[in-house]
């Protein structure tokens, strides 16, 4: 039985969360390890995409399942927004599952151009954040992905640490803050440096919105790119694409330096990467490659929302096609005026929405040909997915908070009966408990001023003398000191040293 197990901080890898375990428990053998948590002596640490996930997840709380680890804690979002439904449905069941099988090799990882981390990365700045907050240091995810070679939040390139990240030697790697010692910064050229921050920023933006987006197959994403790259102009004739104009747009958006750093500069050779993904698609390409095209093309709208907007044009096209296919009549029956009435308004609308406009229509084929509109509705058109959920802006946010928290302590100072103001008290006049607590991190300035302003024990056993007093006075009365206390709602013992001296004073001894 496994008690205990940490749960994973924000945006930390499955790996390092297995590691901190082990500090927490004591245990130095990794041989011992992967057999108390997977049953299995022999299992090699991944830091990217970990397999035993459902394992993993029944030692957590509730509200924690394999689908969620992989989602927030691991790397495989990189991978599905640009990789076909099945692989990713296979994907997903290995690291869910305790089978060895690698997915690397399927998701095309290994024959990449995209060189991944070798050894883990950080940012000294976060880490001493973490510190602080939580007395111990973690491995972030994002950090370990190519092209996310800066923090955004401390504007600092990364730094490499000695630590390797390939687990050839079966160990898994506990965050510490010794590995400063031996690491180093990353170096980039000067002039590329506002590309690096801008794609660390759309690898954030992706880890977001990841999840929402699938890939039917690979007929769909040739469709997109085709037509987005009809839509920019750049195809010559009918169907053939202006190469060249392609790659001068990429070259001159990212620069030639920028593109060399991730192996990504050769725009020329009949085989380069620039040109297969312009044409048909025959195998999967990398988030970087899709990132780098995408934001050169569209560089007005995020890569992310036009990707997904050009691959659900194209799903829709292909939903049209088999629409066409079906509506033909079988064995040459002649659709009744309700049929093609209804097949007209599924084209235009989910299912729902065409009951809802014409209801009675809906009832009489339903009473009539159920079979049928059962069938015929499953070509309808798809409900628009929900759009993403848009990226909180943190710093606003703070600055936010902490403007209503002077606000409210202005008022406060007025109001000597008040409760005790707590962190927690100021929190929930701030109105967004749960947001707050569970942010803490992006709030440094909230967090210092609840730190600063929240009231002690000692200065809230003062107020509440001073009131009595205060009550007192206005009353002309004398109370004798055990009455004083009741009325403060205070008693002897629970009075603090810095409290007692103050009652001291005021009753005049
Ligand atoms: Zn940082």
């Amino acid at each position: 039985m496994i008690s205990n197990f940490p749960t994973p901080y924000s945006d930390e890898l499955v790996y390092s969360v297995i590691a901190r375990y082990a500090v927490h428990h004591g245990i130095l053998s990794p041989k011992y390890l992967t057999q108390e948590l997977f049953d299995n002596r022999n299992l090699t640490p991944t830091y990217d995409l970990p397999s035993h996930l459902d394992k993993l997840a029944s030692y957590l709380p509730d509200y924690y399942d394999a689908l969620r680890l992989i989602n927030q804690h691991t790397l495989l979002p990189i991978y599905q927004p640009f990789q076909p439904k099945a692989v990713m449905i296979y994907a997903v069941q290995v690291l869910q599952g305790e089978q060895y099988q690698s997915v690397h090799t399927k998701l095309g990882k290994n024959a990449s151009r995209i060189k991944s981390v070798n050894f883990f990365r950080f940012c000294p700045h976060c880490w001493q954040e973490q510190m602080e907050q939580y007395g111990e240091v973690y491995w972030k995810r994002s950090w370990q992905i190519t092209g996310y070679e800066y923090c955004t939040k401390h504007a600092s390139p990364l730094f490499v640490s000695s630590v390797p990240c390939n687990g050839l030697d079966r160990k898994f790697y506990v965050a510490h803050l010794n590995a400063l010692k031996d690491s180093s910064q990353l170096k980039f050229n000067p002039q590329d440096l506002h590309h690096h921050i801008e794609l660390a920023e759309l690898i954030d933006e992706l880890l977001t919105h990841s999840t929402y987006i699938t890939v039917q197959n690979f007929s769909t994403l040739s469709n997109a790119y085709f037509n987005l790259l009809k839509d920019r102009d750049l195809l010559s004739g009918q169907k053939n694409v202006n190469y060249e104009k392609v790659r001068q747009l990429v070259v001159d958006y990212w620069g030639e330096s920028f593109l060399q750093y991730y192996h990504l500069g050769d725009l020329r050779s009949e085989n380069c990467w620039l040109k297969n993904i312009c044409r048909k698609h025959r195998k999967a390409f990398s988030y970087l490659e899709h990132l780098i095209l995408i934001r050169a093309l569209v560089p007005t709208c995020s890569p992310i929302h036009t990707y997904q907007q050009y691959l659900d044009m194209a799903a829709t096209a292909i939903e049209e096609q088999t629409i066409q296919v079906n509506v033909k009549p079988e064995n040459n029956q002649i659709f009744s005026d309700d049929q093609i009435k209804w097949i007209q308004l599924i084209q235009e609308l989910p299912v729902k929405s065409a009951r809802q406009k014409n209801g009675a229509l809906y009832a009489r084929l339903y009473r009539s040909q159920k079979e049928w509109l059962l069938k015929i509705n499953q070509t309808a058109v798809m409900a628009p997915l929900s759009p993403p959920k848009p990226r909180i802006d943190w710093n606003t946010r703070d600055r936010q908070f902490m403007k209503q928290l002077i606000k409210i302590r202005d008022e406060l100072l007025e109001d000597i009966d008040s409760p005790q103001w707590t962190k927690k008290f100021l929190i929930k006049q701030l109105g967004h408990v749960s947001l707050i607590e569970k942010n803490w991190h992006f709030l440094p300035l909230t967090k210092t001023f609840l730190e600063r302003y929240a009231e002690s024990v000692d200065c809230y056993q003062i107020r509440r003398l001073t009131r009595t007093y205060i009550r007192q006075q206005t009353e002309n009365k004398y109370y004798p000191p055990s009455v004083f206390l009741r009325l403060a709602g205070l008693s002897p013992q629970r009075l603090t040293p810095e409290a007692r001296r103050f009652f001291d004073n005021i009753m005049g001894k």
